[in-house]
């Protein structure tokens, strides 16, 4: 393909990219196709010919989208967002056109320069002290992964990377966590057994006594615990445990706190919520996704370190061929994380956060939460329905709760046809949660483009949906 063609295809694309957005709605929010329903249109052997890009671009219509649960979608109340925007866009663009490979400083230095500038950019919106150092990882996920791989190589002097893993490691959170820690245990040979999960108070948020009766005890059976993972922002309920007092178990046993704010993260730009913060002081790293729920295309994870030489003494390896001149004067981000290269993720960042203002951002996420008090209210003000656990910032956990059915298994297997017939409407898409061992259907707000009647519809169809079953 040559400029001239490509050009035309990209102009044709962006109107295309246009039109999509502004009838988004007219789609199925989740995909209505039965599994194997794409696999069975794409051809089992590559083309040996190359074919024409509109018989492409056909064919990603027709085959590709009836495929796709349309998470840019105003009704999309699944998982938790992956929002995104046109000034994100436009920068994954420009992005995807550069192609650059940011591993080192030298391999772009306008992407490391304005990855540090971003990042601390963002420490100021939400609140986070000075003294905190920031990084892009993919995800949260992987942040997680490298603070216990720091906190692993700080309680060992280091001795993990040279030797091996040996002896018996801990790590805790809380039984609410996101299963990504248990995953980053095994990654990083500490083991899924060996990872605590520490019982919540009534608001499902981490007690610290039993965080420091659950070290004590370990300590004594001679393991080492090495990381607790913290969270403001529970996936199921949006629970959000006490950084001070946990903080304080953790500095006087010597452990890492880790906390992870992947999706509440964003709320902290908003001043109300900064008291989530409280206890800053003690934490030794801290992720949240502004590709969650800050209007930046995935992946755009942030994470901060207070100590950057133990994420880099964790991660360096210094082959020939990545040697540069700059080496020691500059950051060199491939240093800082799993992966070796790295996209220009900050562009978008940079675009996002001047397109909007600091002050827009904050309206429109304030707008989300706004959206979820007044859907709590609906709900308690229904007969049928009923809230199982305390709103969390813009996600409610509900049940549908008829009179005269009141056992436990019957009611979950009556709010399970009820999400999926909401969710075979294609009129919104919502997820499941067990919040004490029963079923619940949550509703996570935070797409870009929800407006309040999409949550009114949301709702006017949960309802109607439950009491024709
Ligand atoms: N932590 C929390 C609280 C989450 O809700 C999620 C995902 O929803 C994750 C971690 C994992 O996020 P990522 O997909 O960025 O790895």
């Amino acid at each position: 393909m040559d400029t001239r063609e490509f050009r035309r295809h990209a102009h044709e694309f962006v109107d295309w990219m246009a039109d999509y957005l502004e009838s988004v709605e007219r789609y199925p929010v989740r995909a209505q196709v039965k599994p194997g329903g794409i696999a069975g249109q794409l051809p089992a052997s590559p083309p040996e010919r190359g074919e024409p890009m509109e018989q492409i671009f056909a064919d990603f219509k027709s085959i590709v989208l009836p495929g796709i649960t349309h998470w840019q979608h105003p009704s999309f109340f699944a998982y938790f967002p992956a929002n995104s925007s046109p000034p994100s866009l436009l920068a994954e663009m420009l992005t995807a056109t550069l192609g650059a490979q940011c591993m080192l400083w030298q391999t772009s230095p306008a992407a490391t320069e304005m990855e540090t500038r971003m990042l601390d950019w963002l420490r100021q919106m939400i609140g986070l002290p000075e003294g905190f150092t920031g990084v892009i990882q993919d995800s949260a996920s992987s942040a997680i992964l490298c603070a216990i791989l720091t906190a692993r190589e700080r309680a060992t002097a280091g001795r993990a990377n040279e030797d091996g893993v040996s002896g018996r490691s801990t790590v805790y959170c809380s039984d609410q966590t996101h299963s990504a820690t248990e995953k980053d245990a095994k990654i990083a040979g500490i083991g899924k057994n060996n990872v605590r999960k520490i019982p919540v108070d009534e608001r499902f948020a981490m007690r610290a006594d039993a965080l420091d009766a659950a070290l004590a005890e370990d300590t004594q059976a001679g393991a080492t615990p090495i990381c607790v993972v913290a969270s403001l922002g529970t996936t199921g309920v949006g629970a959000m445990d006490p950084l001070g007092a946990i903080g304080e178990v953790c500095r006087r046993r010597g452990v890492w706190l880790h906390v992870d704010a992947a999706w509440a993260g964003s709320a902290l730009i908003l001043p109300e919520h900064r008291h989530l913060l409280d206890g800053i002081e003690h934490v030794d790293s801290f992720v949240f996704n502004p590709h969650k729920w800050l209007f930046t295309n995935f992946d755009c994870s942030a994470h901060y370190v207070r100590d950057p030489d133990a994420l880099i003494r964790t991660f360096e390896i210094l082959p020939a061929f990545l040697k540069t001149r700059e080496k020691g004067h500059v950051i060199d981000y491939r240093d800082w994380s799993v992966q070796l290269g790295r996209r220009f993720r900050a562009l978008k960042l940079w675009f996002v956060i001047r397109s909007y203002g600091v002050a827009r951002l904050r309206e429109m996420v304030a707008a989300h939460i706004d959206m979820a008090r007044e859907l709590e209210g609906w709900i308690r003000a229904a007969p049928d329905f009923e809230l199982m656990a305390p709103r969390a910032l813009s996600l409610v956990n509900l049940r549908y709760h008829p009179e005269g059915v009141d056992e436990p298994a019957a009611l979950d297997a009556l709010n399970e046809r009820l999400l999926e017939a909401v969710n075979d409407t294609g009129r919104t898409y919502l997820t499941q949660n067990r919040v004490r061992g029963r079923y619940a259907i949550r509703v996570a707000i935070g797409q870009t483009y929800t407006e309040r009647r999409h949550v009114e519809a949301a709702w006017r169809i949960i309802r109607d949906t439950a009491r024709g079953l």
